[in-house]
């Protein structure tokens, strides 16, 4: 595994263990050459997924794209990592399971959408937001409205 700061191939697994209730193989690595230390994930991969994004191209799936469009979301909200993780596991399981392997990407959107909508209001609007390009302040509104028909006080 390349070191994602000095570029050296040569690095060390340090530290194994299971993660995310055993879906996933967590590594702590060090590189001797540089001294940098990172994490790195091991998880089953069932099919390899195609992403048919709406101008018609198409893009292997990246779960680290979507991992970060979903933390990008979640930044500052009070949700356990290990939920957030285990979510992202439920997601890719989910399109693993469709039965195609081309998915297109207003799918994927809208299965977050309903997974973020369970675990954080805000991460969902948040992540809503700029998934159907709101650009129009109305509308908006007029979305956040309809998403939360009693507006708790203290959530900003
Ligand atoms: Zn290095």
């Amino acid at each position: 595994m390349r070191c994602p700061f000095c570029g050296n191939i040569d690095t060390q697994v340090k530290d194994s263990r299971p993660a995310e209730d055993h879906v996933a193989i967590r590594r702590r690595r060090f590189c001797p050459a540089c001294g940098g230390r990172f994490t790195t994930y091991e998880r089953v991969q069932l099919r390899d997924l195609v992403v048919i994004k709406s101008n018609g191209r198409r893009e292997d799936f990246d779960r680290d794209k979507l991992e970060r469009s979903i933390r990008i979301s979640m930044q500052k909200r009070p949700v356990e990592p290990e939920r957030i993780d285990q979510m992202i596991s439920g997601i890719v399981r989910r399109l693993e399971s469709m039965g195609e392997s081309d998915i297109p990407s207003k799918t994927i959107g809208e299965i977050v959408m309903e997974a973020l909508a369970r675990i954080d209001t805000v991460a969902y609007v948040r992540f809503a937001s700029v998934y159907k390009n709101f650009q129009a302040a109305d509308d908006f509104d007029k979305f956040v409205s309809e998403l939360r028909p009693n507006p708790a006080p203290d959530e900003t």
